[in-house]
């Protein structure tokens, strides 16, 4: 009897400390299942958070006709004008979705995500979505559909905010790179076993990390597997959490 209360009282702390800290999902995305027909397809989803862009990767994307679905912050775009001259020259290859104004976790208690602050209420939250959308918009092109958080972690009153403003959230069901941080042949290896209906993350705005040397290497693999790549505004996403139904 007595081992059966402290297992409970351990049950009830833990429950406590999970209501507090552990509240945080990183929703997952797929799309649907190809079947029989083709060698599969897969979504590949690059994140510009900040900085620049990775010239290797957007250059093997545009010479290997590799579609991309690209979620840019409001900072980045204003800082690589070269860069998105060149997607918007590819339509057929770039879609332009939302990564935020200003690159802060749509998570709306404060903490802190990966050593980023989070956003810290629901109205930040908002802001950091909707000033993303603007961002893109004063670039010209066609709306954003979708928005994926930095980090890629919500609380759960982040995703319902997000989707009643009018964006899918973009999960992902493979890390490609960890968060630019993997070497060149982890990140290859990861992103080369992709399967039919996966959707890959990994950075382009990480030019001098080798993890980008093992992005390209990647998907020229899946490329010569067969595999379709497809951007989200083509597929049916399908993802946990709330973040497309
Ligand atoms: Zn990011």
């Amino acid at each position: 009897m007595g081992l059966l209360r402290n297992s409970l009282c351990a049950m009830a702390l833990f429950a406590a400390s999970a209501g507090n800290a552990a509240t945080l999902l990183e929703p997952t995305l797929h799309l649907k299942p190809q079947g029989v027909e083709g060698g599969g397809r897969v979504a590949l989803t690059l994140d510009a958070c900040g900085g620049t862009t990775d010239t290797r990767i957007l250059s093997a994307l545009v010479d290997n006709r590799i579609p991309a679905t690209i979620f840019v912050t409001g900072i980045w775009l204003k800082r690589n004008a070269d860069a998105v001259e060149i997607m918007r020259a590819h339509p057929d290859l770039f879609e332009l979705e939302n990564h935020g104004g200003r690159h802060v976790p749509a998570v709306d208690t404060p903490r802190k995500i990966f050593g980023i602050r989070s956003a810290g209420s629901p109205d930040a939250v908002q802001a950091e979505v909707e000033s993303g959308a603007a961002a893109l918009a004063g670039a010209g092109g066609p709306a954003a559909k979708w928005f994926r958080g930095a980090t890629a972690e919500y609380s759960p009153s982040a995703i319902a905010m997000i989707r009643r403003l009018g964006f899918k959230i973009a999960g992902f069901s493979v890390n490609g790179d960890g968060g630019s941080l993997l070497g060149a042949k982890e990140t290859a290896r990861r992103i080369g076993a992709a399967k039919d209906g996966d959707v890959i993350i990994a950075h382009i705005n990480q030019p001098t990390h080798a993890a980008g040397e093992g992005v390209v290497q990647g998907l020229l693999a899946l490329k010569q597997k067969g595999m379709t790549f497809v951007r989200l505004d083509d597929a049916e996403g399908v993802g946990n959490d709330g973040t497309t139904d």
